[in-house]
């Protein structure tokens, strides 16, 4: 198939639909789903059963809040459960072609299986994002993500569909990674945004300019919430003369759920797979679009393991208003995970207002470590930063500046902000970096 590459649209009567009849084929996907799941997946049968629900109770896309939610617990409890996939899953093994698996960071990893047509869809979503980001047949792409086991691995396929020449980097050590950049002069790249900014530094560093030295026009980041924050992605930006873009995957789901476009205002959610709703917190009462809740996935498409109601555990928002750049389905703006956010003098403080504050900064090196703990029963956060080495300000003038500029956004003070040389918190690492670490249940314990 010949595609127009001047067409912004990988397909363009689906991206612009107008909304009424997207939904109208989300009610029908739905309808089919949720009947499959219960006819099939021993644990909706149970749970829609206890619940009193039935598929043929959904008449409208409103009637998915009649029906329970689950989440990674549901998922650890039934994997296994009567079959080797478990009893969420939908479809007997020799109907799966592939497994990706959660990295297990909070808990046992769980696993998610597809089926050949649930596989192609999501390699054709794929395509539909680097399409979105302006990757065209000509582009070169480093695929510089995790293999193993990880959904975002096969990420590339769709890269590849497209028409992209494609460099599988997996995670290769940096100057393996740089020696990549250099000789095969790609185009492209997709990392996480922390290791996106070191990569650029240790290119600095070793006596390569991004800039010059190397093509980068466009970097895709995802796995973290840098790329979601505008003061991180303009520090990439400067450093590599490229565009950042942020992607967002569930292991769950997909490698990519939602990209950015070139709005860059939020990211598109690929509605005619997903059902998007927002809920409370603490009562998991459904919230209108525009209102900041826990979002919760309904896969409309995915046979192999439908997810009904899925508590993702990452709190946000949804904008289902038509975008500039055309399309009609709605974007989502991520604050943080659930299980980052902490509360301080009843204020909820996210990593990421933090972060956006120590990138923005100037004279910090925009590397940061968070300390929550607990003292006098109340919580309270300190923030370390590192002073960039040309700063000529005392360390105690940039920790007073650093922590009124936190005040500002967030609107509660650090207990302390604590000031290292550049180059001082140990916190670069070759990919997701560990930059909260809460200290509260080792207070209890002393
Ligand atoms: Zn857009």
């Amino acid at each position: 198939m010949s595609r127009d590459i001047n067409n912004k649209y990988w397909d363009e009567e689906l991206e612009t639909l107008p909304r009424e009849e997207l939904e109208k084929r989300q009610l029908a996907d739905l309808q089919e789903i949720v009947k499959f799941a219960y006819d099939n997946a021993p644990y909706y049968k149970r749970s829609f059963d206890e619940a009193g629900v039935k598929p043929e109770d959904i008449k409208t896309l409103k009637d998915i809040q009649k029906f329970p939610f689950i989440n990674k617990t549901t998922q650890r409890d039934t994997q296994g459960v009567g079959s080797f996939l478990g009893e969420l899953a939908a479809v007997p093994e020799e109907d799966v072609v592939f497994i990706s698996t959660s990295s297990g960071s909070t808990g046992v990893p769980t696993m998610s299986p597809f089926t050949k047509k649930d596989f192609d869809e999501f390699q054709d979503t794929e395509s539909r994002w680097f399409w979105q980001i302006g990757m065209r047949p000509n582009d070169r792409y480093v695929h510089a993500l995790n293999f193993s086991l990880y959904v975002g691995g096969p990420d590339v396929i769709g890269a590849q569909n497209l028409g992209a020449l494609c460099i599988w980097g997996g995670t290769l050590p940096s100057e393996r990674l740089l020696f990549v950049l250099k000789t095969y002069k790609p185009t492209v790249i997709w990392t996480s945004p922390s290791y996106a900014w070191q990569l650029g530094e240790k290119a600095l560093k070793s006596g390569i300019d991004p800039k010059k030295d190397l093509n980068i026009k466009k970097i895709i980041v995802a796995g973290e919430l840098g790329g979601s924050i505008e003061a991180t992605r303009k520090a990439i930006e400067d450093i590599w003369g490229a565009e950042v873009y942020d992607f967002y995957g569930l292991s769950d789901i997909f490698g990519a759920c939602a990209a950015m476009c070139e709005a860059k205002d939020g990211l598109h959610i690929a509605e005619n797979h997903i059902l998007v709703e927002t809920v409370d917190l603490h009562t998991g009462e459904v919230l209108e679009p525009g209102q900041v809740g826990e979002l919760v996935f309904t896969t409309l498409r995915k046979h192999a393991r439908p997810l009904i109601r899925f508590r993702t555990g990452d709190i946000g928002r949804i904008d289902t208003t038509k975008c500039s750049c055309g399309r009609t389905h709605g974007r989502i703006h991520i604050l943080g995970r659930k299980d980052d956010m902490f509360i301080v003098s009843a204020v909820n403080v996210f990593p990421s207002d933090i972060e956006a504050v120590v990138r923005e900064h100037k004279g910090i090196t925009g590397e940061y470590l968070i300390r929550i703990f607990e003292k006098d029963f109340t919580n309270k956060y300190a923030v370390e930063i590192e002073k960039s080495a040309d700063n000529p300000k005392s360390d105690d003038e940039v920790a007073a500046e650093v922590s009124a500029a936190l005040k500002a956004r967030i609107g509660v003070k650090p207990a302390r902000v604590v000031v290292h040389p550049d180059g001082g918190l140990n916190t670069r690492s070759e990919h997701k970096s560990k930059r909260v670490i809460d200290e509260r249940n080792l207070d209890y314990n002393i």
